[in-house]
C-alpha cells in the first residue's frame, strides 16, 4: 500500500521543524515533501548581525537539503490548493511551469510578510528585516550611503544619507538599530570625512516603551545604553508616510533620511489568502491540535496561523506569540498529531509557556529574561549568543557562525559593498535553431520582442487534428495577454534560426502599463487582433 503523502509548505522554523519530527516520529511510514521558495532555512534572529556584516550572508543559513535527511525538498512557490482534489499547485523552475502534487495531510507553515501598503511611500522607500536578501540589501545600502556621505560636499544631503531610520521597538526593530549604530561606529576610521557626531540613528517605537515583551526594566535598561551610544529613541510615535528623502511622523515632524526600515505590520502571504479559509486577525484559525476546522487534514503553524492557548473562541482567548519558540514547539505537536491521526490514536492538544526572551543591543550588550530571571549587559549577550549557536541547525552552520563571531572580534568589519549593477531590468537572451523559447501551458515570465532572427510557434489543435504555426520575426513580440490576463501559453515558441530576443521582466511590464495608460490602451487595442503575422494552418 502507498505511503501516505505530507505536503509542507514552508522551510522557516514552523515547516522545516514539521518535516524533522515528523521524519523522527513516523519512522519511514510517511513520504514527506516540502516546498519551500528558497532552498535554505534562515534562522531570522540572525538577521540584524547579516545586515550589519557580523555574520556574512551564506554562513547564517542552513540548506535544507542538509538539514533535512530523508526529506523530499522543492525550490518552489505553492501558488494554491484544490480542496476537491487534494492537490497542491505550485510553479518551479526558471521557467515557473505549472505542477501539482496529491497530499494526504497538508501543513501549512508559509509565516507571514510585512505589510508596506499601510502607509504611503512604505512600499517604495521602506526596507523591510525578514529575509537573507532583505537584510544584505540593508548591509550595501548601508555602505553605500557611508560611501557617498564621505564624498559629497553638500551638508544636507550628506546629514540625510547619515541618517538611519528604523520603525518598530519590538526585537527586530531594537536589534537591527543596535547592530547598525555598532557597524557604523566600528567602521567610521575608514571614512575619515565623517565625524562620529554627523551620524543619526532614530528608533520611532509607537508604545511607551522599547521591547514590550520584556519586562520595563529591562526595556528602560536596553533604552538607556542604545541612548548612550547616540540612538535617539522616540516612544509614543510612529511613521505616517515616507519619501525619498524623508520620513514623517504622527505629530508632524520630519526627519530627513534616505534610509528607513520598518519591522512594523504583517500581513498574510497570498498563498494563505487563496486558501479559501476565512483568516482571523490576518491568519489561518486552527483548533487546539493545530489543525484547520472543518479541512480534513489541513494543518497550519507558526506566523501564519492563529493558535488558541485555550478553549476560549477566537475574540477573548490568547494565542501563541509568533515567535521561534513556538513555532518549534508547534511543529513538534503537529508532527506527533499527523502520526497519532495516523494510528487513530488521540490528538495533542498544543500547550507551551515560553521559557524567556532575549534580546542583543549591539556592543557586547543584551537584555533577557529566562525563567522569571532578569539579566542585562555582557552576560545577558553572552547568554543570547550562547543559546542562539544552540538553537541553529547542523553542526556546520554552527560552526560558521561561530567562526564569524569569532573573526568579528578581532578584525576590522568589512566594508565591501557587493551590489547587483542593474542598469537597466530589460534583458536579452539568445536561442540556437531549434531551441525551445517557452512550452504550451507555462506561465510567460515577461513581454518578448524578437531583435533579430525567427520564431514559430505551434499550437496543437486535437479537434482538427491540425497544428497552426505562427512565424514571429524581427519587431514581432508575444507574452502580453498572458500577463495581463495571467494566463498560461497556448503554443510552444521554437527558434526556426538563431535569433536573439529582449525580455522585459512581467513586473516591469505591469508596472509601465499602469503608468502608462498609453501603452496600456495600445496592448489593449491590439488584443484580440494580432501583433504578429496570423496563424497559419500546418
Ligand atoms: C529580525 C527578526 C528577529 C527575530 N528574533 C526572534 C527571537 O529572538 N526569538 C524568537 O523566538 N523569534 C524571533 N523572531 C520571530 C521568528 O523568527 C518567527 O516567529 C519565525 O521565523 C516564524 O517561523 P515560520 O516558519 O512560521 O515563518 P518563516 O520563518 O517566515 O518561514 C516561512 C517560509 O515559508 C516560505 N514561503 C512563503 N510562502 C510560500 C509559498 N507560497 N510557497 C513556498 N514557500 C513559501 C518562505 O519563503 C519562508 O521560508 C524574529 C524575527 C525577525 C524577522
Amino acid at each position: 500500500m502507498a505511503r501516505p503523502r505530507a505536503i509542507i509548505v514552508g522551510g522557516g522554523f514552523a515547516g522545516a521543524f514539521t518535516a524533522r519530527y515528523l521524519h523522527k516520529y513516523a519512522r519511514g511510514a510517511v513520504d514527506i515533501e516540502l516546498f519551500n521558495t528558497e532552498n535554505y532555512f534562515v534562522f531570522q534572529p540572525l538577521l540584524p548581525e547579516v545586515a550589519s556584516g557580523t555574520i556574512s550572508a551564506p554562513d547564517a543559513v542552513t540548506p535544507l537539503r542538509y538539514m533535512l535527511p530523508g526529506v523530499r525538498i522543492r525550490m518552489a512557490e505553492v501558488t494554491h490548493l484544490d480542496r476537491s482534489t487534494r492537490t497542491v499547485h505550485f510553479l518551479q523552475g526558471s521557467r515557473r511551469t505549472p505542477q501539482c502534487v496529491a497530499y494526504d495531510h497538508l501543513i501549512v507553515a508559509v509565516g507571514q510578510k510585512t505589510d508596506l501598503t499601510r502607509s504611503p511611500g512604505f512600499q517604495e522607500h521602506g526596507l523591510c528585516m525578514r529575509s537573507l536578501a532583505d537584510a544584505h540589501q540593508l548591509r550595501n545600502k548601508i555602505i553605500r550611503r557611508l560611501e557617498h556621505a564621505d564624498v559629497t560636499t553638500d551638508n544636507a544631503l550628506k546629514r540625510q544619507l547619515l541618517t538611519i531610520v528604523v520603525a518598530g521597538g519590538g526585537f527586530s526593530g531594537v536589534e537591527t538599530i543596535g547592530e547598525i549604530a555598532e557597524m557604523i561606529q566600528r567602521t567610521l576610521k575608514f571614512y575619515p570625512n565623517i565625524q562620529a557626531d554627523e551620524i543619526r540613528c532614530v528608533l520611532i517605537q509607537r508604545d511607551k516603551g522599547i521591547l514590550p515583551e520584556l519586562p520595563q526594566s529591562l526595556g528602560d535598561y536596553a533604552a538607556a545604553k542604545l541612548r548612550k551610544r547616540n540612538v535617539e529613541i522616540l516612544c509614543g510615535r510612529s511613521i505616517t508616510s515616507a519619501t525619498a528623502s524623508a520620513v514623517y511622523l504622527d505629530d508632524g515632524s520630519r526627519i530627513r533620511t534616505s534610509m528607513f526600515v520598518t519591522t512594523v505590520g504583517n500581513r498574510p502571504h497570498d498563498f494563505t489568502q487563496r486558501l479559501g479559509i476565512e483568516l482571523v486577525k490576518g491568519k489561518i484559525p486552527v483548533d487546539r491540535h493545530l489543525k484547520v476546522r472543518g479541512s480534513g487534514n489541513i494543518w497550519a503553524l507558526g506566523d501564519a496561523a492563529l493558535v488558541p492557548l485555550s478553549d476560549a473562541d477566537n475574540d477573548s482567548g490568547a494565542f501563541a506569540p509568533p515567535t521561534a519558540q513556538h513555532a518549534v514547539r508547534e511543529a513538534q505537536c503537529v508532527a506527533r498529531n499527523i502520526v497519532n491521526s495516523l494510528g487513530d490514536k488521540e490528538l495533542l492538544q498544543f500547550s507551551y509557556k515560553a521559557q524567556g526572551s532575549l534580546a542583543s543591543i549591539g556592543n557586547y550588550k543584551g537584555v533577557a529574561e529566562i525563567r522569571g530571571v532578569k539579566l542585562s549587559g555582557l552576560l545577558a549577550w553572552i547568554l543570547w549568543r550562547a543559546i542562539y549557536i544552540g538553537m541553529l541547525p547542523g553542526f556546520a552552520t554552527r560552526l560558521r557562525v561561530a567562526l564569524n563571531w569569532f573573526f568579528d572580534y578581532f578584525l576590522p568589519r568589512s566594508i565591501v559593498q557587493i551590489a547587483n549593477r542593474v542598469d537597466t531590468a530589460t534583458q536579452y537572451r539568445r536561442y540556437a535553431k531549434g531551441d525551445i523559447v517557452s512550452e504550451a501551458g507555462q506561465f510567460v515570465d515577461g513581454l518578448y520582442t524578437v531583435i533579430s532572427g525567427r520564431l514559430e510557434s505551434r499550437i496543437s489543435n486535437a479537434a482538427e487534428g491540425e497544428d497552426f504555426v505562427r512565424i514571429l520575426g524581427p519587431g514581432d513580440y508575444w507574452g502580453e495577454r498572458s500577463l495581463s490576463e495571467d494566463m498560461k501559453t497556448a503554443g510552444t515558441l521554437i527558434a526556426t534560426e538563431d535569433t536573439r530576443v529582449m525580455v522585459l521582466p512581467a513586473n516591469d511590464f505591469r508596472n509601465l502599463c499602469e503608468a502608462f495608460p498609453a501603452l496600456a490602451n495600445y496592448f489593449e487595442s491590439k488584443s484580440g487582433k494580432t501583433h504578429a503575422p496570423p496563424l497559419r494552418r500546418h
